[in-house]
């Protein structure tokens, strides 16, 4: 037995106009000070006027929330009492809103305790609205929550399959002014989940298509939307391929870049998207052969040239590095300015936190400590390792 969980979504122009006809009395929107100040904020707060609603702000959520910012959150609903949550925002903020939703609804837990095996009993005081703000994360269909343990450098993937937005709104409003660092980041984090939830452990008949989607969008639009911000129409392509690759990796797990985005990005403050996509063509050759069939039917769908003698995994891993490169993204770890010292240092708690990661038990190939070591040493300058 199996699960396929989706939110009901809404998509399309003027989409935000669903909150118009929302049905409560007090909404906590969940969100940071960056998005109020450039007045998505106020967008939403129109809308909940015209629908007759009260609402209230939570704007402390900072990037990489941590396990006190959505305690704090679930004090503030816990006195005010929503019946709806809103989280507005990119992952972290949305990742933010679903946690203080869960402790709200259950003040008797801690984050960490947050797991797909324990039913927790959600929608007793309110329900969850997800806008994303940014096209990647994909965190708005998903039931996925990452927090950062600060004390330890680490970060937590948690998650409950309750914990799923009830209304999505998939609104390309909100991404038109996204600056080109950002679009980058974001499209190559969907880009990442679409390729590892096509490629995991747990891959399924039901998530293949919404992924091989989601790679083909972000193949003809993320260039587009990088270059030309204002291209109205990369923009609803690239926010929804974020929101279809979310449907696709979130019900079927993502893999290896994940687990070491996840190590290095917590251990050195960088975007989880430049992360993940930095990653992914090392991963992608890493299990080049325990996945090659679906690494096949990618280049098929890119209708990429392939030679016999070429693994469609390496041709797929150097397209993706052109990509990278045209988006002016890092293609290795020394080119994020880590110094090699520095990286040498941390390298035992980048593989421990890797190999804990929960990414890494879906992946194709399970790497051990020491395969670990030589990806992440691989991914440092880009000297190829015989796997
Ligand atoms: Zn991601």
């Amino acid at each position: 037995m199996w699960y396929f969980i989706s939110p009901e979504i809404i998509y399309g122009e003027d989409a935000l106009s669903r909150l118009d006809e929302l049905e409560g009395k007090r909404v906590l929107i969940v969100t940071d000070k960056q998005i109020v100040s450039i007045g998505f904020a106020d967008k939403v707060k129109e809308r909940l006027v015209k629908a007759g609603i009260d609402y209230q702000i939570y704007d402390d959520v900072e990037p990489d929330p941590s396990i006190e910012t959505t305690k704090r959150g679930a004090e503030v609903a816990g006195e005010y009492k929503p019946d709806w949550i809103v989280g507005l925002g990119g992952g972290s903020v949305m990742d933010a809103a679903k946690a203080i939703w869960v402790l709200y609804e259950r003040p008797d837990i801690e984050p960490a305790e947050i797991n797909p095996f324990t039913p927790l009993g959600l929608r007793q005081k309110a329900k969850l609205i997800t806008i994303p703000t940014t096209s990647g994360t994909g965190s708005d269909c998903t039931w996925g929550i990452v927090l950062t343990d600060t004390s330890e450098r680490r970060k937590l993937a948690l998650g409950c399959r309750e914990a799923h937005a009830d209304i999505a709104i998939i609104d390309s409003v909100f991404a038109i002014g996204m600056p080109p660092q950002l679009t980058a980041d974001t499209g190559l984090d969907a880009l990442t989940h679409a390729i590892e939830g096509f490629t995991s452990n747990w891959k399924n008949d039901f998530c293949d298509g919404l992924c091989l989607k989601a790679i083909h969008l972000v193949f003809q639009y993320l260039q587009r939307a990088y270059h030309d911000g204002h291209d109205k129409e990369a923009r609803e392509k690239m926010h929804n391929a974020a929101s279809i690759a979310g449907l696709g990796f979130g019900n079927s797990m993502a893999g290896l870049a994940h687990s070491m985005g996840h190590s290095l990005g917590a251990a050195f403050h960088i975007p989880h998207g430049r992360t993940v996509g930095l990653f992914l063509p090392y991963t992608i050759e890493f299990t080049a052969d325990i996945a090659a069939s679906r690494y096949d039917e990618i280049i098929h769908l890119l209708r990429l040239e392939q030679t016999r003698a070429e693994k469609a995994a390496l041709n797929l891993a150097r397209v993706i590095r052109e990509l990278e490169q045209n988006i002016d993204q890092p293609l290795t770890i020394n080119d994020l300015g880590i110094s090699r010292d520095n990286f040498e240092n941390s390298l035992p708690k980048l593989v421990s936190n890797a190999d804990m990661d929960t990414q890494t038990v879906t992946s194709a190939r399970v790497p051990t400590s020491g395969e670990f070591e030589q990806l992440f040493r691989y991914s440092y300058d880009g000297k190829s390792v015989d796997f």
